[in-house]
């Protein structure tokens, strides 16, 4: 048993569990970061798949909490500011597009093309959404109390704090909000538009990352998410790759006395008599600590790291429901540079319909044949989140499977990018079994867990235990499964070190 004992071992250097240390380490704790892969970052992270072939390879860029740069000092580790903002692109038939510029007013200029009453209240809408994306932020930044536990005043205090937020932001203002999380994507975007082309560009942000359709219910609540963590429409790449957060984390990690080591998996974290006493790694190396946090998913943190045995039954039965449906794929393509994509992130989501069939195809297992698609460059590199392609397939296996997420994406494509198939040099397909292999993410669920509104506030992970607290003594949780996840915001890490320290 090695004797070197720290007050905090965090499992994971994804971006939250990076997050999570630095706010340690700043306040003095003796922190160790054990991540499983060679590189940070998790989800955050850029990675060469080839010679010249470096992409980011999961999250096609994103941008921290503004109070998360600020308290790391992450300009100071090499963080630049904010990224410029892109526009969305909607691939539409007989190659014309519809682009959404993060300029509401020329945005409108180009909705003004498909209808002229949708471009008047693209405006409204813009409003609409950056208020409602605040109040999901404040609500993802306030610890959530143990409900239906007795929470005691003190625990309670935060969501007082959200419901004067929520009202302050005005009757009109509070009640949209909420009338709209609850909605489908479909109900939200009919308030404001007539354009197909334009409610559907705006329908898939409900849908990205979840396996839902836009006609089900809650899909309003992601469409408020992704703007959230987009800050819009489009996704916000960062200069020299999304990379560049988890790098700026890790230096800031180590320069308030963190440590950090990569290729060190956990295999098993030590629980005698519901109290957690370290982790044991893959290698055999045993190390104690006064706390742990975990940021994987609840499922491998309870079921594969504690194990049943050391868990209360029901508890294990509970974990074992929580949600994880991924149905995300993502492929990457090393072109000559002669691809013909524009920068900023291009979608294939003509329709509502065309969405929602897209997700029919995960509801009876099948990868779908006419995919919803996003398409982001950097340089000659081209990288595609593919939806719908379900973990569980009915027939076949990942193992196989993997080469038809290529023609099926290169089959849609070819109609709007006519040079893209030729221009590929290399390729290196993401499957959702890839997620969970190589990237750790129990059925290749990118939120650890389905961004639903019975698993969003106190819910998130499990009712009762949504203020990082296990059943297990000293052992937290600090990932994207957790109130304040997904995305790359950095929330989920901060209220943990918020509620451990
Ligand atoms: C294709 C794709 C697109 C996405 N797009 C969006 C989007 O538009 N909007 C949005 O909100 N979110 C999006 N997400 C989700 C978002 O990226 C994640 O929610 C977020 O990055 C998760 O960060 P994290 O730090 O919580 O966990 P992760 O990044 O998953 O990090 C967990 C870390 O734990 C490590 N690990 C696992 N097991 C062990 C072990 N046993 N021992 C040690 N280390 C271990 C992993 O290697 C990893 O580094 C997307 C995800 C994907 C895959």
């Amino acid at each position: 048993m090695t004797k070197n004992r720290h007050h905090f071992i965090v499992i994971g250097a994804g971006h939250n569990g990076l997050v999570a240390a630095a706010y340690l380490a700043k306040k003095g704790r003796k922190v160790l970061v054990l991540e499983r892969r060679g590189l940070l970052g998790g989800q955050a992270a850029t990675e060469s798949f080839g010679e010249n072939f470096t992409a980011d390879s999961i999250h096609p860029g994103g941008t921290l909490r503004p109070d998360i740069l600020k308290d790391l000092k992450l300009a100071s580790f090499g963080l630049r500011a904010a990224p410029a903002k892109k526009p969305l692109i909607s691939l539409l038939p007989d190659s014309s597009h519809l682009i959404l510029d993060p300029d509401p007013v020329k945005a409108a200029e180009s909705i003004k093309r498909f209808s002229t009453k949708d471009a008047a209240r693209w405006g409204e809408f813009v409003r609409f959404m950056d208020k409602s994306a605040r109040l999901l932020d404040f609500a993802y930044a306030t610890l959530m109390p143990r409900l239906p536990r007795n929470a005691n005043l003190m625990e309670g205090y935060g969501l007082l704090e959200l419901g004067l937020e929520l009202r302050l932001a005005g009757r009109k203002d509070m009640l949209d909000f909420i009338r709209a999380l609850p909605m489908t994507a479909q109900e939200l975007v009919e308030e404001y538009f007539e354009s197909e082309f334009l409610k559907a560009a705006v329908a898939s942000l409900g849908i990205h990352g979840i396996t839902q359709g836009p006609m089900s219910a809650g899909t309003g609540y992601t469409l408020i998410h992704n703007w959230m963590n987009r800050g819009g429409m489009a996704h916000l790449p960062v200069e020299g790759g999304v990379g560049r957060i988890s790098e700026a984390l890790a230096n800031a990690v180590q320069s308030f006395g963190g440590e950090i080591r990569t290729e060190a998996e956990v295999e098993q974290i030590l629980v005698d008599a519901y109290a957690c006493k370290g982790v044991r790694l893959k290698s055999g190396e045993e190390i104690h600590a006064e706390n742990v946090l975990s940021a994987l998913d609840p499922k491998r943190t309870f079921l594969n790291l504690v194990g049943a045995p050391n868990l209360p039954p029901e508890f294990v039965w509970r974990v074992q429901s929580i949600k994880m449906r991924g149905s995300v794929a993502k492929l990457h393509l090393l072109t000559n540079g002669v691809h013909g994509i524009p920068e900023g992130t291009c979608v294939v989501a003509p329709s509502v319909k065309y969405l929602e069939r897209a997700c029919d195809a995960a509801k009876y297992r099948q990868i779908s044949e006419k995919p919803y698609l996003e398409v982001t460059t950097s340089g000659n590199v081209v990288s595609i989140h593919f939806q719908f392609a379900p973990y569980a397939l009915q027939s076949g296996g990942w193992e196989v499977e993997g080469e038809r997420i290529e023609s099926l994406a290169m089959d849609t494509l070819a109609e709007y990018f006519p040079n893209l198939r030729s221009s590929i040099v290399n390729r290196k397909v993401i499957t959702p079994l890839d997620l969970e292999r190589t990237y750790g993410l129990t059925e290749g669920d990118l939120n650890h867990g389905q961004l639903m509104l019975d698993q969003f506030l106190f819910m998130r992970p499990l009712p009762g235990w949504s203020n990082h607290k296990t059943p297990i003594d000293n052992l937290y949780l600090c990932g994207s499964g957790v109130h304040g996840g997904g995305g790359i915001s950095g929330a989920a890490g901060r209220n943990a070190a918020m509620a451990v320290s």
